[in-house]
């Protein structure tokens, strides 16, 4: 895993609060209330000891919980070697942000742990992360009620795996113990389709922008996502999915891979799956065939093309390279992946950015989808799905025998053909992304002061927030 990048002077937390704060002027928030707003609700640090190769080794990890005024707070855990507390707890206000922007009735939380995941074994890995979970629950910082985590960088269903059992272990009365952790494998009450669905929530954020001709000719571009020229830092989680899905589903061309040990190019467009299967075999994206390869990966974010997608990590687009950055559109799969200084740069060059508070937000809402089945303890389309089926097939009979006509197999097989989970979690979910995606523009229509997507988005999850503490006190 590579190291944090230099960001431009300003730690991530500070550019957060430079951009929260000049939403909070142009809204002209009472000071209090912006205070209570970027303050962070409380922070839990742990260090506690694993025994590794017969020698005890110390951890240190954090939870921030940034706002509480919806309850459970939810956010992923991240395990890395450079996380610290200030990155978490922008990460956490990010999620307050977040949730509020794509309606998702959670409070704001992150948490880290300091690890190299690549450097212990699986039997290691599952005594830390529960002994990290124990640490959590001792001091009340995970449980359904209260706080909920989710994969992040450096974790995923395996993690959400071994948290949930540790829970369920110290409280196997708890019927909905389930709901503790989001992000599970589907066999331990995952949600189907949530593995992949922050870089499907990516997809969604672009499909719906690329539905509203305005902001396609603000962003100098024309037409749809076919054949756009699209280049993608980090190919995990969900940079994978983002990129796979845009390249087989919308006909995008990924001219370039930028991962931890160089970058791939090739114009003529990468086959996304491919890659991910070559990096998986050999460890390493170097000496991928039929692409060039750039030993410095940041290279490949300053290449000529239409959309660039950072999914890797925060600070990679500082003052020092966004001068050089030729997308016209940047979508922000990653958390933080614009410095303060380096927005207000790319925005003086007229560059539109999709932000990561709502274009990452496919992981959280499918999370809420899944903390729902959780606590309904039912599988989403059990009790509809047969139901449809009839009627669709009562529909095709009634059709077919008014006209006397026979409708053609795969129209007879759409129509009768009842909601799975994976539907349903996908037409949520892309409704989510659409309407918060309308509110966005309609934000920035709507206030001369507004002049990008970012200050729309956190105008408009302010709103929410400020009413709800209004409402509630603070
Ligand atoms: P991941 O660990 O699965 O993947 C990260 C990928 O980026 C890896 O392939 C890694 O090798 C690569 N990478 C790391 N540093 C890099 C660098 N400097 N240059 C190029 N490549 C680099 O993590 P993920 O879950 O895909 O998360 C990626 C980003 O998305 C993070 O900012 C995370 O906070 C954010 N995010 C994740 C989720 C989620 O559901 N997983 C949800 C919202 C936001």
């Amino acid at each position: 895993m590579n190291s944090k990048p230099e960001a431009d002077g300003l730690s991530f937390r500070e550019s957060v609060d430079h951009m929260v704060d000049n939403a909070i002027e142009i809204m002209g928030l009472e000071k209090g209330m912006g205070n209570a707003l970027k303050s962070c609700h409380s922070v839990l640090q742990v260090s506690f000891p694993v025994k590794i190769k017969g020698q005890a080794e110390i951890f240190t990890g954090w939870r921030a919980v940034h706002s509480d005024h919806r309850l459970p707070s939810k956010g992923g855990i991240r395990f890395a070697p450079y996380v610290d507390q200030d990155e978490v707890e922008a990460l956490a206000a990010l999620m307050t942000y977040k949730c509020a922007i794509v309606d998702v009735p959670f409070g704001g939380s992150k948490g880290g742990l300091i690890i190299d995941p690549s450097k212990y074994s699986t039997d290691e890995m599952e005594a830390i992360t529960r002994r990290f979970t124990r640490e959590l629950i001792d001091k009340g910082y995970m449980s359904p009620a209260k706080n909920v985590p989710a994969p992040d960088l450096g974790t995923g269903p395996r993690e959400m795996g071994w948290m949930v059992d540790t829970y369920r272990r110290l409280f196997p009365d708890d019927i909905n113990y389930l709901g503790s952790v989001t992000g599970k494998p589907v066999e331990h009450g995952g949600v189907r389709g949530r593995k992949e669905a922050t870089g499907r929530g990516v997809q969604y954020a672009l499909r719906e922008f690329f539905r509203h001709p305005d902001e396609v000719h603000l962003a100098n571009l024309s037409g749809t996502l076919k054949d756009k020229r699209i280049i993608i830092q980090g190919l995990g989680n969900v940079g994978y999915h983002a990129a796979h899905f845009l390249e087989i589903e919308d006909g995008a061309r990924i001219i370039a891979i930028a991962e931890c040990d160089g970058a791939i190019v090739n114009l003529q467009g990468l086959v996304v799956a491919e890659v991910r299967q070559y990096i998986d075999r050999t460890g390493s994206i170097k000496g991928y065939p039929n692409a060039e390869y750039l030993a410095n990966s940041a290279e490949a974010l300053e290449l000529d093309c239409d959309i660039l997608i950072p999914a890797a990590m925060e600070g990679v687009i500082t003052n020092k390279n966004a001068p050089n950055i030729k997308a016209r559109l940047i979508a922000e799969a990653a958390n933080g992946p614009i410095t303060y200084n380096a927005d207000q740069l790319l925005q003086e060059r007229g560059v539109q950015i999709i932000p990561d508070a709502y274009c990452n937000a496919g992981g959280v809402i499918v999370s809420y989808f899944e903390w729902v089945r959780n606590l309904a303890h039912v599988r989403f389309g059990r009790m509809e799905r047969r139901f449809h089926e009839a009627k669709g097939r009562h529909i095709i009979t009634a059709i077919e025998q008014a006209t006397d006509v026979k409708l053609p197999d795969w129209l007879s097989d759409e129509i009768s053909r009842g909601a799975n989970e994976f539907d349903l979690v996908r037409s949520g979910l892309d409704d989510s992304m659409r309407l918060a995606f309308q509110d966005i523009i309609e934000c920035r229509r709507t206030n001369d002061r507004i002049k990008d997507y970012r200050m729309a988005a956190y105008v408009l999850a302010i709103k929410k927030i400020a009413r709800s503490y209004h409402d509630i006190g603070y």
